[in-house]
Order: structure tokens, then sequence, then C-alpha cells
């Protein structure tokens, strides 16, 4: 194919994950009809391959899509429980199913063109871009938004993963409190460099997601993810045997103040977590990427150029890199750093914080919670190193991992993840 004519297009997107199955909901949503618009993904995805969990305001286009949501969540520590009440504000979960299915019926009323293959090069004139496919025809498009995953730009002075396997337990006696969802519960044990927490997402009273999580340099064994599940099962004081795991989720996600390039050429706009999506101190990746979905389909549909704004603002990815070093450091032990933040705020505040939308004043009193000597310290050491990494070469950033996934049929723990697509967009 790659002899023939290119496809012209007005919109290529580049990877048909998360981001840009919400934006191709929200084209839908917004009307438009006239542009011509390709996707091009090596996978068609489809199912549930992963739960999102967010929060915002109830009343969305998200709402009937929903499999659960809470007006309370519990933060929990080895000293106390705390339950939030959320109000305005809810707490949602949304499995990847229905996400995909409305992006496929969104794709079919704006006429996409869908390409089953790898973009291989993307390369941008300042006018059109071209994009190569493995296998595929090459598109020529006026705007390509790229989602596919890729390592930051250059390596970040803290590099975290978010790192969880998840059991979906349906159980055989009412055990779950369908009312309230569990946020963070920090009493599992903690990683010698790194914070651990379990949650709990219950669907009804016998069938909830449980999941244990490490924001950590390194990714656990597959034994090791098990172990640690089983251990907060037990913790739940939920009985095995009257439990059968129906699904297992996992993943990775990086947590870094490592910079992934939102526009690294005119006319190439990148989306979730390649574009910067993904909260470095936390991981949460949706509701940032619905938002500029939402931005970018606004402006396709007022014939602007299909630019977001930026995630979140650089104030609040200062102070991500500032909270990421403490705790990598060792400066703040993590249960007590989110203790403290719903301890002396108001948990709709902290919310809103985490997702990049608070005033500057607001964050004043969110850095007042947390301790001050070992965020000056970690203050101090930013700027420093900041400032090591201007006089030294880039150092390259590494991949982040695919999740290690369980083997069935009990071989040696395997990993395995959606194909990665690791090559440069280039500007001529
Ligand atoms: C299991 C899991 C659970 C998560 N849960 C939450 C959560 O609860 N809350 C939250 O806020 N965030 C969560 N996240 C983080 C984030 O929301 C998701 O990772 C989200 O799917 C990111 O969307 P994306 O479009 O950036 O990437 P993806 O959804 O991974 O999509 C990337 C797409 O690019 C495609 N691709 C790869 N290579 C190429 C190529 N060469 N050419 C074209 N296409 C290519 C892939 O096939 C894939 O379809 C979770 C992540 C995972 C993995």
């Amino acid at each position: 194919m790659t002899d023939s004519a290119p496809l012209d297009v007005d919109i290529a997107l580049l990877g048909g994950g998360g981001a840009a199955s919400l934006l191709l909901a929200a084209l839908d949503r917004h009307g438009v009809r006239d542009l011509r618009i390709a996707v091009v993904d090596p996978v068609r995805r489809r199912g549930q391959d992963r739960t999102w969990a967010f929060w915002g305001h109830p009343g969305t286009d998200l709402d009937p899509l929903l499999s659960a949501s809470w007006r309370q969540v519990e933060v929990a520590t080895t000293a106390r429980r705390r339950v939030l009440d959320l109000t305005p504000l809810r707490y949602a979960m949304l499995r990847s199913g229905p996400v995909y299915d409305r992006a496929a019926a969104a794709e079919r009323r704006l006429d996409a063109t869908r390409i089953v293959a790898p973009a291989e090069t993307v390369t941008d004139d300042g006018t059109r871009v071209l994009v190569r496919t493995g296998g595929g025809p090459t598109v020529r498009a006026a705007w390509v938004l790229d989602s596919r995953p890729r390592p930051p730009a250059r390596a970040g002075r803290t590099t975290w993963l978010q790192h969880f396997r998840g059991w979906w337990l349906a159980a055989e006696r009412p055990v779950f409190d369908p009312a309230r969802a569990v946020l963070m519960d920090f009493r599992t044990p903690q990683p010698p460099r790194g914070v651990s927490f379990g949650y709990v997402l219950p669907v009804s009273d016998r069938y909830a997601l449980v999941e244990y999580t490490e924001f950590s340099p390194d990714l656990l064994t597959d034994a090791g993810y098990d172990a640690a599940l089983a251990g907060y099962r037990d913790l739940l004081g939920l009985d095995p045997a009257g439990l059968r795991v129906r699904e297992v989720e996992n993943g990775v996600i990086p947590m870094t103040d490592a910079p992934f390039p939102a526009r690294p050429s005119p006319r190439v706009v990148r989306l979730g977590t390649a574009g910067g999506a993904t909260r470095p101190s936390t991981g949460f990746t949706f509701s940032a990427m619905y938002r500029q979905a939402d931005q970018v389909a606004r402006a396709l549909a007022a014939g602007r150029a299909p630019v977001p704004q930026e995630a979140y603002p650089r104030r609040h990815r200062w102070m991500d890199a500032v909270a990421l070093r403490a705790l990598d450091r060792g400066g703040v032990g993590g249960p007590e750093f989110f203790d403290r933040l719903f301890d002396r705020n108001p948990a709709e505040r902290v919310l809103r914080f985490l997702d990049g939308l608070t005033t500057p004043a607001e964050e004043v009193a969110i850095m007042n919670s947390t301790r001050l000597l070992p965020m000056i310290a970690a203050t101090a050491g930013d700027v420093a190193h900041r400032v090591r990494d201007r006089l030294r070469p880039t150092r390259p950033a590494p991949a982040v991992p695919p999740p290690v996934v369980g083997d069935p049929l009990g071989s040696a723990p395997r990993r395995a993840g959606p194909p990665r697509g690791e090559d440069e967009v280039t500007a001529r």
C-alpha cells in the first residue's frame, strides 16, 4: 500500500485506547460530522481490559455507563479509618467495555476510517503530517492526535511506577458495603522504598474489585502480587473459601516528573498518558483525558485547532515533583502524607487539587498540611537536581514496563502488554 496515494484526512488518531475512545465519543457528542477522520491502532480495543475509577460531579454523559458510584469513601491507616463525604463530588467506576462500545458507535457515525496497523513514522512538515503505518496505508493528515504509549522525552528526577493487581471477587454471602468505596487503605505492609495500599470498589454487596497497589520504582513478581493481594483480602477479613476470583486486572502507570511533551511538532498533539495526562503524584489519568477530549472536540466543532489546555498547571507539576522526591528519598512516609492531606483539608479540595483544578490560595492550604521540613528539603533537592540536569547531557527515560501477568498454567511469570509505539515524531 505504501506506493499508492496517501489517504488524506483532517484528523488522524494514532492509538485507539482510552484517550482516543473518549475523544471519538466527544466528537460525536459535539455534533462534528464534516471531518475526515482516521484511527490507526494495531489493536481494536473492546471488552473489559481495565477499570477506571475517578471522581467528579455527577450528571455527565458518563453517568449511564458507570458500574457504580459512591458519595462516601474511606481512607484508612493503621491509626484510623476516615470516612470522607465527597459531596458535591462522587467517586465513580467505569469499566472499559462501555467506553470502547460507545467509541465504536461514534466511529461509525463519524464515518471514520479504521486502520488496523501500527503507526510507524510520523513526519510533520508544518502544514501536513505524513503517517506511515506497518502494513496499512500511509495517511496524510492536517492534524495528528497521538496517544500511543511512549517513554517521556528524557529521564525524570524521580522515576516511580504505579503498579497493581486487582481481583474481581464474587462472594457467596453479602460481605461488601456498596454504599462506600475504599479509596486508599494504607494498612498493607509498606515496601522499603515506596508506598503501598489496597482499595475496594464494590458494585454490590457480593461483588467488588479488590486491588493491591504500589507506588515504587520496581515491579513485583507474579507471586509477589498474588501474595500481597491475598494479604489485603485477609486484612479485610474476607474468607477465601466463600469467594471466587472472576477476573484479574494488572497495570503499570508511570509516576514521574519526566516531561511528556504535549506538542512535539506544530501539527502533532499528544493525548492520554503520552501527552502528560497522568498525574505524577497519583497515576490518576482519566479525568484529565476526559477533560482534554472535550476541549479538543469543542475546538474542532468550532473550526479551531485541536489543541487542549495543558493536562495540569505547571505549578501542580512542580508540586508533584517535590512530593514524589520527598516520598522517594524517604523524607515523608506515604501513608502519613496522604493521611495529613485528608485530615487537614475538605476531601473535595484534595480531590480537586489532584485533578489540577484548585486555586493558588487552596494550594497554599494543601501545602501547609504537609510536614514542612521534609518538603523544604525536597524542594531544595529538586532545585539542585534541575541545575545538575542542565549541566549534563540528557539521559534517556526508561520505557514503562508492561504489567506482570499471571500465568494460568502455573509456569514462570511473563510480562505482556499492548504493543508500544516507540518511534519518534520528527518535525521538518
Ligand atoms: C489496568 C489499568 C487500570 C487503570 N485504571 C485507572 C483508573 O482507575 N483511573 C485513572 O485515572 N487511570 C487509570 N489508568 C491509567 C489510564 O487512565 C489508562 O492507562 C488509559 O487507558 C490511558 O489512555 P491512553 O489512551 O493514554 O493509553 P491506552 O488506553 O493504553 O491506549 C494506547 C493505544 O495505543 C495503541 N498503540 C500502541 N502502539 C501503537 C502504534 N505503534 N500505532 C498505533 N497505535 C498504537 C495501543 O494498542 C492502545 O490501544 C489505568 C491504566 C491501566 C493499565
